[in-house]
C-alpha cells in the first residue's frame, strides 16, 4: 500500500481557493468548522465514520455540535471533495479523495486499506458496451481476513 504517494495526491486535490470555490457554488462560505471538518477527513488514513471524525474534529472545535459535522459531510460528499464507502449493515466510512483506488475490508476488525494499483479500466468499456450504460467511476471491494487478524486466533 503506497500511503506516502496518496498522501502527496491528496495535498494537490484539495486547495483552500478550490474548496472556497466549490462552497460558492452552493452560495456558502468557508467557516472554520467546514474547514476543520474536511482537514480531518483528509489527514485520516483509517476511512473514518461520521461519529469518528466529529470526535477528532472536537479536539479542535470542542462546542461543534454532531449534526454540523453531518451535514457538512454531506455537503462535502455532495460537492465531489471526499466519498463514502457504504458496506452493508454498517456506518458509511469517509474517503478523502476520489473514487479511482480499491478497497480491502477485513472482514473482522472491519479495518478498511487502501489498495493504489489503478482500476482496469477496459472492464468498465466490455460492460458499458454490453448494457449500453455510460458508466461515471466504479469501484472494487476485495474482502477476507488482515495480516493483523489472520495471525491472531479468534479469543
Ligand atoms: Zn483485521
Ligand atoms: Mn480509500
Amino acid at each position: 500500500m503506497q500511503l506516502q504517494k496518496r498522501k502527496k495526491d491528496l495535498n494537490l486535490i484539495i486547495s483552500e481557493s478550490h474548496l472556497k470555490e466549490k462552497l460558492k457554488e452552493r452560495n456558502l462560505r468557508l467557516t472554520k468548522a467546514r474547514k476543520i471538518i474536511l482537514e480531518e477527513v483528509k489527514k485520516a488514513r483509517s476511512h473514518p465514520s461520521a461519529y469518528d471524525i466529529c470526535v477528532k474534529v472536537r479536539e479542535r472545535f470542542p462546542n461543534i455540535g454532531i449534526a454540523t459535522v453531518y451535514r457538512n459531510l454531506k455537503l462535502f460528499k455532495e460537492l465531489g471533495l471526499i466519498f463514502e464507502l457504504e458496506y452493508t449493515g454498517e456506518q458509511g466510512r469517509f474517503d478523502s479523495g476520489s473514487p479511482d483506488h480499491s478497497h480491502f475490508i477485513c472482514e473482522r476488525c472491519g479495518e478498511v486499506f487502501d489498495l493504489e494499483d489503478p482500476i482496469d479500466k477496459t472492464l468498465e468499456v466490455t460492460f458499458e458496451k454490453r448494457i449500453g450504460a455510460k458508466f461515471t467511476h466504479h469501484r472494487v471491494e476485495f474482502y477476507g481476513l488482515c495480516k493483523v487478524c489472520r495471525s491472531t486466533k479468534r479469543a
